[in-house]
């Protein structure tokens, strides 16, 4: 497994696979690697003759008072899960090789599609600003054929699909199953910062996107008692940013469910902030 930290010699590498006619799946990831990561470079490796992963904890998508100087930063024990999946190359620049210091000037930026608007885009005003822009940022430095995402970020995912549609980009998006513990939890970087009565607290997300699927299943489908079943299963939360179903495509409110919908929370356990969705598609 080889590994680069500049643009240049990550972008070399790549382009003489391409040369060579072998196809690449890029795993973009901010490291502390779980399955739900590992996953996803299964896929890139059923799909791809190469997988590329990045590591890169990108300070651009954090706001002041977030977690980004906690994030977890294991990097010897990602290395390892890496080579043990049969990656081929790891990209893993520093802060400063993505972002150069412009003095006196601000950089250029992505402006999401509206998508990135409501949900995430109320509580972390800029986030999606800088997730859409590290991402383009991280497909110029790896040209890749595809590129796998994890349907855990669900607005994010589609952020990103607007990005490529609107932005003419020529990597495909894979998205890619949420890969959850036995017990239910979506697995998360942030688990690890859970104690282990936050841990068996948090299950209630996984629950409450049971009960409102089951709901959906039995043929539930006014929102605001599908909301109200999720909201009645997340009181062993500390505090919920959001708990709704909206519609699949525009993330924007219905009353009813006449098409594919996805029900999202956003909730705090303790001091740690988890996400987890549901789709529910309609027959
Ligand atoms: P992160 O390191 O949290 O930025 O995540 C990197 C990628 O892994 C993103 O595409 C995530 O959606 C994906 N991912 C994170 N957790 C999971 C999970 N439990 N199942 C599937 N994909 C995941």
């Amino acid at each position: 497994m080889q590994t680069f930290s500049t643009i240049d010699s990550m972008r070399t590498w790549c382009r003489q696979q391409s040369l060579e006619q072998r196809t690449i799946g890029l795993v973009p990831t901010m490291g502390a690697l779980h399955d739900g990561h590992l996953f996803l470079v299964e896929a890139a490796k059923q799909r791809c003759d190469h997988c590329v992963t990045s590591i890169f904890v990108n300070p651009t998508q954090f706001a002041a008072h977030e977690d980004l100087d906690l994030y977890p930063r294991p990097l010897d024990e990602d290395l390892a899960k890496l080579e043990r999946a049969g990656v081929e190359a790891v990209f893993l620049p520093s802060a400063e090789e993505m972002y150069p210091q412009q003095e006196g000037q601000t950089a250029t930026t992505v402006q999401p599609s509206s998508v990135a608007l409501p949900l995430e885009g109320v509580h972390r005003p800029e986030h999606f600003v800088g997730v859409a822009t590290v991402v383009l940022k991280l497909f110029q430095a790896a040209p890749s054929d595809f590129a796998f995402f994890g349907r855990k970020d669900f607005q994010q995912l589609c952020v990103i699909e607007h990005m490529v549609r609107d932005l003419n980009l020529p990597t495909r998006i894979v998205p890619c199953e949420i890969v959850r513990e036995p017990d239910g939890l979506a697995m998360s970087s942030r688990n690890r910062y859970l104690s282990e009565g936050e841990r068996e607290r948090a299950l209630c997300l996984s629950r409450s996107l049971n009960k409102v699927e089951h709901a959906f299943r039995e043929g539930e489908r006014d929102t605001k008692r599908l909301e109200s079943i999720l909201a009645a299963h997340l009181s062993d939360c500390d505090s919920v940013d959001y708990a709704v179903v909206v519609d699949r495509e525009s993330l924007l409110p219905m009353p009813q469910v006449m098409q594919n919908a996805v029900a999202l929370i956003a909730a705090r356990i303790g001091s740690t902030r988890l996400i987890d969705n549901r789709e529910l598609q309609v027959d």
